[in-house]
């Protein structure tokens, strides 16, 4: 330890005030929730705009990126281990909106894929894109569910680079997909969604809540010694109180404006941070310390309702809003898939309601213990982790 570093320890440290967000969030631009599409660095070799043959809508777009387990838990095991073995080679191509269901209607979406990508003024030469196989074969086939990608292999440097960086094709209503790397160390920065009626828009009730939160993870002994551990042992310096503070600083809560399930108005915060380790297990530990920490947390004598809810959009798959926020379909010149409008969407959810008691969404469930690979619950830290019990889930 150098000398200053010596001082500083010895120095007495301040705990911040919870409640001050100066400066914070830190890594904000690292949040994979938080980045556009159309990035830098732009690819070296683009399309010509003037020889696009079938039009496509041109523009920039909420970033999808998901954890590989998630990105690939309607699959078979087969496809996994083929992708987990050279992910590079691949890439998800992610329709928009769908479940399963949507390729028992198009039968030949790859090759409606593959037509589209061939259409592009660059070198496509040798390309390949298979359906999912999937992975409970005998399941309902559904309108809505968790991702289902195909994926596409073969493709050259520039076309790899374009597509990654472009993302979003949105050509027709029967074509319109997300390419997405499948990244075996892609994060998932949502560590738990806050129901209840502590949950208001302003700035004042979010660094409130977001403080409250803060000042008690703070206090817990369990929590400070963990956070300690994993923080020494990955050589990142400071005390227990230095290191639980720099551990929270990433924290962000986002109010997401929605209804609950009886259509009531019930908005929910989502609050997300980055994660302290790569470590699957330690990261479980982490979610499981912050969901369910002993005595909850209180905002102004109401209670912060932890996990009852979860946000995750039928249509591009976002845990950061419900499916009637989704932002694609407000993109200026959007050709792709539209939303239902409000009958067939009720007559979907109701369907899938009777179909499965409490679930009216699609998509994976984030918390319930006991279910197979299908519904996202691997143990592999990723696909996050609850405190136990079932909990209700609405799409939104
Ligand atoms: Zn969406």
């Amino acid at each position: 330890m150098t000398p200053a570093a010596k001082a500083m320890n010895l120095a007495p440290y301040t705990m911040p005030d919870p409640e001050d967000m100066t400066g914070l969030p830190t890594y904000a631009d690292q949040n994979p929730n938080a980045q556009m599409t159309k990035g830098n660095p732009e690819p070296e070799v683009l399309p010509c705009v003037e020889r696009i043959t079938v039009p496509y809508t041109l523009g920039t777009f909420p970033r999808i990126s998901m954890p590989f387990p998630r990105l690939t838990q309607n699959m078979s095991p087969g496809q996994v281990q083929g992708i987990e073995a050279a992910p590079k080679q691949y890439i998800a191509l992610l329709p928009h909106g769908t479940g399963r269901s949507f390729y028992q209607r198009r039968p030949h979406a790859n090759r409606e894929a593959k037509a589209f990508i061939e259409s592009f003024d660059l070198d496509t030469d040798g390309i390949d894109i298979a359906l999912p196989i999937a992975h409970h074969p005998g399941k309902k086939p559904r309108d809505f569910d968790g991702p289902w990608p195909m994926i596409l292999s073969g493709a050259s440097p520039e076309l790899r680079d374009f597509l990654l960086w472009y993302q979003t094709f949105a050509v027709n209503e029967n074509v319109t997909f997300h390419a997405i790397a499948f990244n075996l160390d892609a994060e998932d920065w949502v560590i738990m969604t806050i129901s209840g009626d502590a949950v208001h828009p302003d700035a004042r009730s979010i660094a409130k809540a977001l403080g409250s939160i803060k000042r008690r993870l703070w206090a817990d002994t369990t929590f400070v010694n963990f956070v300690n551990a994993v923080f020494a042992q990955a050589g990142i310096g400071g005390s227990a109180c230095e290191r639980v503070v720099e551990a929270t600083k990433s924290f962000q809560l986002t109010y997401i404006d929605t209804g609950n399930a009886k259509g009531d108005h019930a908005p929910v915060y989502q609050l997300t941070g980055k994660p302290i380790s790569k470590e699957p297990e330690t990261h479980r530990r982490w979610l499981s310390l912050i969901r369910g920490l002993r005595g909850g947390y209180v905002v102004g004598m109401h209670a912060l309702v932890i996990d009852k809810r979860f946000v995750d959009c039928v249509w591009c798959k976002s845990k950061m809003h419900p499916a009637h926020g989704c932002p694609f379909h407000g993109v200026d010149g959007w050709l792709g898939t539209k939303p239902d409008n409000v009958q067939r969407y009720l007559d979907r959810t109701h369907n899938q309601q009777k179909d499965e008691g409490h679930r009216v969404d699609g998509g994976h469930k984030a918390n319930n213990k006991g279910k197979g690979r299908q519904e996202g619950n691997r143990s592999d830290g990723w696909s996050t982790v609850g405190r136990g019990g079932r909990h209700n889930r609405y799409t939104m």
